[in-house]
């Protein structure tokens, strides 16, 4: 038998979701594929004058419940099918969070690493040149996603702007503040899980000091190492592309912090406030309360899961632990705090955003943590209880929870849709 695709591994998950539900054979029917995937070659001048072309995507998965919404990923190994997952993924958890939108996700194949500034914003205008006709306010938002920021979504948002012959800020969200960005758009994701960690601390059997690991240290780990380490959590291990480092007394956020704005890697501060190094590989099997993955897919396999020590883990990342590894995970009765709900912090502050640009009028940050923290909480809850009463695991409850609401609105869209 041929390896599952990745899309096939990721609707495991829905039809799981589909036992405990009482749905149509079409509603499951219609999520099992994408609406549509473009791909295009961008071609761009590189800073000495030769031309090079880079392959990219964006996919719409499914547009049931609004606009497609996701983010925009530059990776050297993206591909279509990653980015049909991530778009399927988008589909649910727009849904689980009940924002008014469908889902989806673009990618270029780049290791941005190896582009000038000037280089990624001449690919960053290709991008949006090639799918301007696909992208648009009320049609499909990108925002940020690995190896994107603020910085790139603002040049994005220029070019739209400029191809459509009006300002269009509500067609990218992620953007600066002063091109109509929202405040708090930056730690959305990393404050979405904490507030949901926070919330469910007591049912999850989690302290007041809490020993957390915490894989990849971009945007969501850098932030979630801030706002856990802020209340007096011991953050004793954190990875990045180039290795890890650990320490049980917990580490120096500073000097970790220090050396990412310096564009170093967490393994230059080994020696320095009693770090230590540690293999990339063994921070999952690091002795800890909470374990974070918040960097790429596929990171918690079957040839790790039975290593981890944590008693939770908090996904940062999209799709970080495999449907294999959930079952040994389960059997070990740690908790996984699925990615669709976990992450989703940030596509709730890019609706915020989107709101206020659709609204003309900013709220200050407090609002946008206090919107956030509610809704966290309410569909974080809502999530726990199916899942006591059903008996099933976080991520199969998140499922049953969001396949729920696309289920309504599928049918309410009549069947000529
Ligand atoms: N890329 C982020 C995600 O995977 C954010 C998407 C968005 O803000 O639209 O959820």
């Amino acid at each position: 038998m041929s390896e599952p695709s990745q899309l096939e591994q990721a609707l495991v998950r829905l039809d799981e979701a589909a036992q405990y539900l009482n749905i149509d054979h079409d509603v499951i029917e219609k999520l099992k594929f994408p609406r549509e995937t473009t791909q295009a070659r961008l071609m761009i001048r590189m800073d000495d004058g030769s031309r090079k072309s880079f392959l990219a995507w964006r996919c719409r998965y499914d547009d049931t419940r609004g606009p497609t919404k996701g983010g925009i990923r530059f990776h050297p190994n993206a591909n279509a099918a990653e980015v049909e997952t991530l778009a399927f993924w988008m589909t649910f958890k727009c849904a689980v969070m009940n924002l008014p939108y469908g889902g989806g996700k673009g990618a270029v194949q780049v290791d941005p690493r190896s582009l000038s500034k000037a280089e990624i914003e001449r690919l960053s205008r290709a991008y949006i040149q090639a799918f301007a006709r696909i992208i648009g306010p009320d049609r499909d938002i990108p925002a940020p996603d690995v190896y994107t920021n603020s910085m790139i979504m603002g040049w994005m948002a220029d070019e739209y702007s400029q191809i459509v012959g009006n300002y269009e800020p509500a067609v990218i969200t992620g953007k600066p503040i002063a091109l109509g960005g929202s405040k708090g758009r930056d730690d959305a994701t990393a404050r979405g899980g904490y507030y949901l960690v926070r919330h469910l601390a007591g049912e999850l059997g989690l302290g007041e000091s809490m020993k957390v690991a915490i894989q990849g240290f971009g945007n969501a780990g850098q932030h979630i190492a801030r706002l856990l380490g802020g209340d007096g959590h011991k953050i004793v291990a954190v990875s990045d592309s180039e290795g890890a480092v650990y320490c049980e007394f917990g580490l120096n956020l500073q000097l970790l912090l220090e050396a990412k704005a310096a564009g170093q890697s967490v393994v230059s501060t080994v020696g320095q406030s009693g770090h230590e190094a540690l293999s990339a590989d063994d921070l999952i099997a690091v002795d800890c309360d909470l374990l974070v993955p918040a960097a790429l897919e596929d990171m918690i396999h079957q040839g790790n899961a039975e290593q981890v020590k944590a008693r939770v883990i908090l996904e940062l990342a999209n799709g970080p632990v495999t449907p294999e590894a959930d079952r040994i995970l389960a059997k070990k009765n740690v908790v996984v705090l699925p990615d669709i709900l976990a992450n989703a912090g940030g596509v709730t502050v890019s609706y915020f955003e989107w709101v206020q640009n659709k609204q003309g009028y900013y709220w200050d940050v407090e609002e946008i943590h206090q919107r956030l923290k509610i809704i966290m909480e309410r569909e974080g809850r809502a999530i726990w209880n199916i899942a006591q009463e059903k008996k099933i695991p976080m991520r199969t409850a998140a499922y049953v929870h969001a396949l729920a609401r696309l289920a309504q609105a599928i049918e309410a869209h009549g069947t000529q849709s």
